[in-house]
């Protein structure tokens, strides 16, 4: 019963953080203080009162309509709440309690809202993304965590400069050496790059189906460094398998 408890407010906890994404996600990219204004309809722009703001349940019990002026209300807020406390929970099972939980989640919910930016707006905020980083950053061997990060970062800012130079344009943007730093502080070496071969590999198939347009390369980076991070016993496993037999 305690455990079931713990859960619920585990979750609940969750999506009042994805209460604030939402907020991170519609005002970073526009250079809007995260702190003010209060919470507004993007509509008829009347303050919202505290019962407007309840995550998930205030959007159902407003059939998501604003409360004033019946103006829709995206569905992108239950659902980045939902996904948060989702997030929260399946951390929480990993790790159970541990000191380092909120920073591993402060890490992967930074990932999250620059994954929502970079679909709706094909920008990577540079203060978003070096959040992730550092929050990657806090954990008991921060020491190898930040070994890590400045291995990954180099070589994939190596990488793009080589291919750069043989392609003879841009190959790789300085958000992704960030990324990869963040990626490679929460899972270490040789998880990296299977994380990193599983964003490409999921990559492809939007690249497929959308020949044209451009495919943005920071989700993948950030579902496969989420599967990794939740599996990584069985990536060594698996590791060892292909490597030794
Ligand atoms: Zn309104």
């Amino acid at each position: 019963m305690q455990s079931i408890l713990m859960v619920i407010g585990v979750f609940v906890f969750g999506l009042m953080i994805g209460s604030f994404l939402n907020v991170v996600i519609y005002r970073i990219p526009n250079g809007e203080s995260i702190a003010f204004p209060a919470s507004h309809c993007q509509s008829c722009h009347t303050p919202l009162k505290w019962y407007h703001n309840i995550p998930l349940l205030s959007w159902l019990v407003l059939g998501g309509k604003c409360a004033f002026c019946k103006a829709p209300i995206s569905r992108q807020y239950p659902l980045v709440e939902l996904i948060t406390g989702l997030l929260l929970v399946m951390l929480y099972f990993k790790l159970g309690l541990v000191w380092y939980l909120p920073f591993v989640f402060a890490s992967f919910a930074a990932l999250f809202a620059l994954v929502m930016i970079d679909f709706k707006y094909y920008a990577v905020p540079d203060s978003v993304n070096f959040f992730a980083l550092a929050m990657a950053l806090v954990q008991p061997d921060f020491l190898q965590a930040g070994i890590n990060a400045a291995l990954a970062a180099l070589s994939l800012f190596l990488l793009g400069k080589g291919v750069s130079v043989i392609a003879k344009k841009e190959a790789m943007g300085s958000a992704d050496v960030i990324v990869a730093g963040t990626m490679a502080a929460l899972l270490g070496f040789p998880n990296f790059f299977v994380a990193l071969f599983l964003a490409a590999i999921l990559a492809i198939i939007p690249s497929l189906l959308a020949k044209d347009t451009m495919v943005p390369f920071v989700p993948f980076l950030a579902l496969g460094t989420f599967i990794v991070y939740l599996f990584d016993e069985q990536t060594a496993a698996l590791l060892q398998w292909i490597i030794y037999g």
